[in-house]
């Protein structure tokens, strides 16, 4: 991108190979790349953080290490990896505490660090993950920073235990799908609202337990009442604005709600009495640790999910699959196959 705005901010041009220059640091050669919201955001100049322009954008990419510095020792040339996102600086309290994701100068790729809208990109070894058993690299590419960002909202944060329930607002983009394959396999019941009755039968499909349309239904009322007035225990809420107040409205006395953004408005209603006397938990996070990163490929290589693959475009595409996203006409995500 040459400057913020629209999708027409992105060119498919020549830029320069990057080379290596720390002794930590490799060169991946990108098989696939995906879409993802921060991408968006950044390429619109919405996340308060200045990018240098011109810009690659892309958090999330899988390809095949090309170069190694003098001190890598976990992969080699020829590895087929994932790439953790965040990279942190390595100094401050956070990072000195096994806390990168919430490092006060962190790097993510594609937005401080160049991103994986590229043939090749530059990163730290560390951040370099084999590719989960039976994944493709369009697979590899579209798992990182969804699965990573729903691993520490359900598992670590929301604690999610087998039985409970979950209602997840807005099925259909990456990390409400990801959402719902982790909490059914961990075997919660799973409510799922949208404006689509398509991505509603998509998601039944995918195990979701009820669909509620609410462009049809006010879905806090039809959860009171699947739930015998009782509430689920823990509501996704990564839309906020209008409906941040009926997610608090959905859950049950000692509810968790949590949140990695909100496309529908940061600035929503709350209802503090709600929060007080139902003694609810609210968890905002964004990333995770390489540890939970960790747990999470365990995880996927044990119960073999797969990420959910709406669509996948050619990179000189770039601009027509975020256009995609950002109308939030995807079931799943949105991917980018970079030619060799
Ligand atoms: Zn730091």
């Amino acid at each position: 991108m040459h400057d913020y705005g629209g999708v027409e901010q992105l060119f498919y041009e020549d830029g320069d190979k990057p080379t290596i220059t720390e002794p930590n640091e490799v060169i991946i050669e990108l098989k696939a790349a995906s879409i993802n919201h921060i991408d968006i955001w950044n390429r619109l100049g919405a996340t308060g953080m200045p990018l240098r322009l011109p810009h690659i954008l892309g958090a999330d990419g899988a390809g095949i290490v090309a170069e190694v510095g003098a001190n890598v020792a976990n992969v080699k040339v020829g590895d087929p990896v994932c790439l953790f996102p965040p990279t942190g600086c390595g100094e401050c309290e956070f990072c000195r505490t096994d806390r990168d994701y919430m490092c006060i100068r962190l790097r993510v790729l594609g937005e401080r660090l160049e991103g994986t809208y590229a043939e090749y990109v530059k990163i730290t070894a560390a951040n370099c993950f084999p590719v989960p058993a039976g994944y493709s690299f369009e697979e590899a590419a579209a798992l990182p920073l969804v699965f990573i960002t729903v691993w520490r909202m359900v598992i670590t944060n929301a604690a999610l235990k087998p039985g409970e329930s979950m209602l997840i607002i807005g099925i259909g983009g990456g990390v409400a799908s990801a959402t719902l394959q982790v909490a059914k396999k961990i075997g919660a019941r799973v409510i799922v609202t949208s404006s689509s009755d398509e991505k509603l039968a998509r998601a039944r499909n995918l195990g979701a337990d009820h669909g509620i349309n609410h462009h049809k239904e006010k879905f806090v009322s039809v959860v009171q009442e699947l739930t015998a007035h009782r509430g689920v225990d823990v509501v996704v809420d990564c839309v906020g604005g209008e409906v941040w107040r009926q997610s608090l409205a959905s859950l049950s006395r000692g509810g968790r709600l949590v949140t990695c953004g909100a496309t529908a408005g940061g600035q929503p209603n709350d209802d503090i009495a709600a929060i007080v006397s139902k003694q609810l938990k609210i968890y905002g996070s964004t990333l995770g640790s390489r540890q939970e990163f960790l747990q999470l490929m365990s995880f996927l290589n044990a119960t073999q999910i797969k990420p959910i693959i709406d669509s996948v475009f050619p990179l000189r595409e770039a601009a027509v699959a975020q256009y995609r996203v950002e109308t939030a006409q995807q079931f799943g995500k949105v991917v980018l196959r970079i030619p060799g």
